[in-house]
């Protein structure tokens, strides 16, 4: 931070599960000064304030008018009433992902923003994953993508469908990593445990041509959470989960190569080719602390949002088709 610049007065609104690692990062955060929290479950906000020694406020009113900027970790259904009463104010904001609960309410609140000049960032945890950065180091232009996130069952996030909850993450990664126009979805899945889909699988073609399989189910045995990307000459398989990224990459046999574990040589018309492995180091930091930082420094200009509202609404869009695609499918 600019020693110069003051800190920037924070709150947040929303001390549940996730606002409680809200209010633990921002405490630690340079840049923010945690001013206050609300939650309408006032015995949760008292708990949360006291364990963190952090001020309540009874109404949120007075908090978003006493802040620089806000953190939204209420539920979706909330995200837009709230993000919006906080934008008019023109204060910053970080919201919970999914953005809001409709593609129109997202839209709306990125033109607010932008008339309000304020920041928007949306809480897409995975971009900040450790496993992800290696994929600066390599030139992408992915053939297929195949993505898997699966995990038992866990009332919390069930008040909307998987898609929403889960896959929406990867959708985020998916619209990152492929940069083109979407050409066509193809998606189904089923109802298990709730009245909403629990498993999805969708198709996606892109105008570039890449193709894409993503997976996703709260009805698991276990947790998982891999992205394998396959182009000319590149495969790289990502563990989200235990923070793995091996690469297999084909090389000129006479390019020199250095940490390669793989040996294998073969003819590919007509040239002599070899396949190498490489396992990147990874760094180790905490994603949700690393995606606050980048709000922080978002608001003082010095850096933008890794995901903006308008990414945050292209990722909501295609998975509202998605789930509606499968809805329609089942009936
Ligand atoms: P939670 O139910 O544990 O917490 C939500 C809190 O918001 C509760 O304490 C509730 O009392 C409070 N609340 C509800 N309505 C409110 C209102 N109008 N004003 C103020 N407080 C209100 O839920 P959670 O698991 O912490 O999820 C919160 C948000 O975070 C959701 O949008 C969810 O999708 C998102 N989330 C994101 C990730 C991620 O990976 N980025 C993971 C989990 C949850």
């Amino acid at each position: 931070m600019n020693k110069n610049i003051k800190k920037i007065n924070i709150g947040v609104i929303g001390v549940g599960h996730l606002g409680e690692h809200h209010v633990k990062h921002l405490k630690s955060i340079n840049n923010f000064k945690l001013i206050g929290i609300y939650d309408i479950d006032e015995k949760r906000a008292i708990s949360i304030g006291k364990k963190y020694h952090v001020p309540l406020y009874k109404n949120i009113d007075e908090l978003i008018e006493a802040s620089d900027a806000i953190s939204l970790v209420t539920p979706t259904e909330t995200h837009f009433d709230i993000a919006y009463s906080c934008i008019k104010a023109k204060k910053h904001i970080f919201i919970e992902k999914p953005i809001a609960k409709s593609v129109n309410d997202a839209e709306k609140l990125i033109q607010l923003g932008i008339k309000r000049k304020v920041i928007i960032q949306v809480g897409h945890i995975e971009r900040f994953n450790p496993a992800l950065i290696p994929l600066n180091n390599y030139k992408l232009k992915p053939k297929y993508i195949e993505i898997q996130r699966l995990a038992p069952y866990n009332i919390r996030g069930t008040d909307v469908p998987v898609v929403l909850d889960k896959m929406i993450h990867d959708l985020d990664i998916l619209l990152f990593l492929v940069n083109s126009d979407i050409e066509k979805v193809y998606a189904n899945g089923i109802s298990i445990l709730t009245d909403s889909i629990d498993i999805a699988n969708s198709r996606i073609r892109f105008k570039n041509g890449t193709i894409a399989n993503v997976t996703s189910s709260r009805v698991a045995q276990g947790d998982v959470r891999k992205i394998k990307i396959f182009q000319q000459d590149l495969y790289v398989t990502i563990d989200l989960l235990i923070g793995l990224t091996e690469v297999y990459r084909v090389i000129d046999k006479k390019e020199k190569y250095i940490n390669s574990i793989q040996d294998v040589d073969f003819d590919y018309r007509g040239k002599k080719k070899h396949i190498i492995y490489e396992k990147p180091e990874l760094l180790s930091f905490d994603a949700l602390k690393a995606e606050l930082e980048n709000f922080s420094e978002s608001i003082y200009g010095d850096s933008t949002p890794m995901v903006d509202g308008v990414a945050a609404k292209n990722a909501l869009e295609l998975a509202i088709t998605i789930d509606q695609m499968i809805r329609e499918d089942l009936h």
